[in-house]
């Protein structure tokens, strides 16, 4: 797998290094936010299980997690052809605070899918948090309030995110060669 790789785009010390200070204003920004805030994170599966499970350790707050499922790659392709909700919506999120969790802002419908289906059962705030965004105009400018790193636009893998669901557990944002593809 790690032979696959091109080229390194993220190390995972800089993945690590960014993630506590996002913790921190994260932290920072609740407890100013509401000190009895109840947060719910909802991270997006399957890409975004590996940067929540970091996230998560460094936010010393009082949390639940509700895992949602999306699809909007089917099979290989890599063209986003809009988000689909594959999991029922979590229950009984009326005036919590809800934190989305996802790997990479690219086209955003998914972002925006989320927001505007839990925006419909009344929560008390609704923010999103990305690792990773596309430096393209439909990333810019979909709402994400935490943002990782802007990438340029370039299809990544590893850390949580895949190519035909291998390469999730590379330690490091990279890119592929062209002949894995
Ligand atoms: P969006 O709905 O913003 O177009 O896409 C978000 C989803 O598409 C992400 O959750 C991720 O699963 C997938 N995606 C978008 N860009 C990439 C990429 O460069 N690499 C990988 N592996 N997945 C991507
Ligand atoms: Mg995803």
């Amino acid at each position: 797998v790690f032979a696959d790789v091109a080229k390194i785009l993220i190390s995972r010390e800089q993945i690590a290094e960014r993630i506590e200070q996002l913790g921190r204003q994260i932290k920072q920004d609740y407890d100013q936010l509401d000190p009895d805030a109840e947060i719910v994170l909802v991270p997006i599966l399957t890409g975004a299980v590996i940067f929540v499970a970091d996230l998560m350790r460094h936010l010393p707050i009082k949390l639940r997690m509700e895992m949602v499922a999306v699809s909007s790659y089917p099979g290989k392709a890599m063209t986003s052809r809009g988000a689909q909700l594959m999991t029922s919506m979590p229950k009984d999120l009326t005036g919590k605070h809800i934190l989305i969790v996802d790997d990479i802002l690219d086209s955003g419908s998914t972002i925006r899918m989320i927001r505007d289906t839990l925006s419909a059962l009344n929560p008390g705030s609704i923010r999103a948090c990305v690792l990773l965004r596309k430096q393209i105009g439909s990333a810019m400018q979909t709402p994400c309030e935490y943002v990782g790193f802007d990438i340029p636009d370039e299809f990544v893998v590893g850390y949580g995110l895949d190519y035909d669901n291998y390469y999730r557990n590379l330690p490091h944002i990279g890119v592929l060669k062209r002949e894995v593809l």
